[in-house]
């Protein structure tokens, strides 16, 4: 025999002792099932999973955090949730969740959401950040190493969440650029799940840097989840913002993530999502998201409000302060801008962001953010109202492809750099037992413009590597199951 024949011989040889091992253990567990007492059952709902299309009433039996068992026959739990006439589905994960504290958190798990992530805007310090929250969290959470952060720290900008100062406004010299891919390049190192970018918010970065940064994200198989730059305003819109992406993906390889398209993508979101699936189709990996509201919030400071005063009243009286509830005029657009803080903005035409959201392209992502009880909507109620409004109300949605939307679709963009995510987004034996219980046919969104922290109603039980975080619609105190998602530490 030949060196190599000899080894292939020893592969088969391997692999037939591989495979009897794996049909004694699965036999071992088949005759044992019934005897079995599961952690947790949830018992007789009716079982979605988008992955491999199961829709039916089934028994699902969770040990040490993981779904241990799917079936049609009854099984023992230590605890037992009535699942009857309840949809469990995989909980939903959120790619664009800015509010990462206990505030926040609980929220996203009123509204079924077990994995909230930081991706646009991302963190600058990796370990830091996931050491602050590690056995502290209800939900689980995870962040990119984020170029707005980054360049932030780099530039010593004065802003919290967003840039108000150089990194907003100054070109970087060649030793910050440099700093700036030392740094996110250090974030990937320490497993960050992503690249986070947003030209809008760091407008003087060239395009030139903003291909440097597709470029580190492409060599640790990051993608890069951006808000792209430009304006919103008919006629052109933003095609060069939505260009300077697709091409910097195209030259570097590195995956791309837009965000929220039903708000950038302005009057061109129907032709965005057209070029997606064209991009797609080609074989470009291009994804992207969208909320349900058709107004936005962001911070009073942005560059994007740079030379304003001159608008007209009009366009101030569209600005809502969500502080204390009034619209903006001149004056108090200038007051609010000295002082800092979140302003509501018009977003898109109800149209164009009932387009987004019900495109087959879009995964549900809620871009949340609430600070001491002020906020939008959106990060209390994104998943409820699509649940409630889009698919039972209007029959625009089937409820499988909206769970899709929520759950594997996300997963499924983040695990080629982060395998942990691979076991989230499905009901399968082995997936982690992160499982959102809730009633079809009373789910809905509770949360305003005026009153944002109201919770959803109809989400039923959820939880959190299986620990219930929710029971009985309400929230459960005191439990911390939510661990860091994150990618391979590399050396
Ligand atoms: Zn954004």
């Amino acid at each position: 025999m030949s060196e190599l024949m000899v080894r292939r011989r020893w592969k088969s040889i391997a692999a037939v002792a591989l495979l009897s091992a794996a049909t004694g253990m699965l036999r071992r567990t088949d005759a044992s099932k019934a005897a079995e007492t599961y952690d947790l059952v949830i018992a007789g709902g009716r079982v979605m999973d988008p992955e491999s299309g199961l829709d039916a009433v089934r028994n699902v039996g969770i040990r040490s955090g993981k779904i241990a068992a799917i079936s049609a026959s009854p099984l023992a739990g230590k605890q037992t949730i009535e699942a009857q006439s309840l949809v469990v589905a995989p909980g939903f994960i959120d790619l664009h969740q800015h509010g990462q504290d206990a505030e926040n958190y609980a929220l996203k798990a009123a509204d079924g959401v077990t994995t909230a992530l930081e991706l646009e805007v991302g963190v600058a310090d990796v370990d830091r950040w996931y050491g602050e929250r590690e056995g502290k969290a209800r939900i689980n959470f995870g962040a990119s190493a984020g170029h707005i952060a980054v360049r932030m720290a780099v530039m010593h900008d004065p802003g919290e969440l967003l840039p108000r100062g150089d990194a907003a406004h100054r070109v970087a010299t060649t030793a910050e650029l440099e700093e700036i891919s030392a740094l996110l390049e250090k974030g990937l190192k320490r497993g960050a799940v992503a690249v986070g970018l947003g030209p809008a918010y760091t407008e003087a970065a060239s395009n030139q840097e903003i291909v440097d940064v597709f470029r580190v994200a492409a060599k640790y198989r990051a993608s890069c989840h951006v808000h792209i730059r430009g304006s919103a305003a008919p006629p052109e819109g933003n095609f060069s913002g939505f260009e300077e992406v697709m091409a910097a993906a195209a030259i570097t390889g590195a995956p791309l993530h837009v965000v929220h398209i039903q708000s950038t993508g302005g009057p061109n979101v129907v032709q965005e999502l057209r070029m997606i699936a064209e991009a797609q189709s080609r074989g470009m990996d291009v994804t992207t998201e969208s909320y349900p509201y058709n107004k936005g919030m962001t911070s009073i400071q942005a560059a994007m409000f740079d030379h304003r005063e001159d608008e007209p009243d009009s366009y101030f009286a569209s600005l809502l302060w969500p502080a204390t509830g009034e619209h903006l005029t001149k004056d108090s657009f200038l007051r609010y801008r000295k002082q800092g803080g979140w302003v509501i903005v018009p977003g898109n035409t109800l149209e164009n962001v009932h387009a987004a959201t019900v495109s087959p392209l879009t995964m549900i992502a809620s871009d949340g953010y609430v600070t001491n009880g002020h906020g939008h909507p959106r990060t209390s109620g994104t998943y409820a109202l699509v649940l409630g409004r889009y698919v039972r109300e209007e029959n625009a949605l089937d409820l499988m492809t909206a769970l899709k939307k929520m759950t594997l679709m996300p997963a499924q963009r983040l695990e080629k750099r982060a395998p942990m995510f691979r076991d989230k987004g499905r009901i399968r034996v082995g997936a982690d037992a992160d499982i959102t219980v809730f009633d079809a046919s009373r789910v809905i969104d509770r949360a305003t413009y005026e009153k944002p922290l109201e919770h959803s109603e109809g989400i039923q039980f959820v939880l959190v590597n299986g620990v219930p975080v929710v029971k009985d619609g309400q929230l459960v105190d005191g439990v911390y199951p939510g661990r860091g998602a994150r990618a391979p530490i590399v050396q």
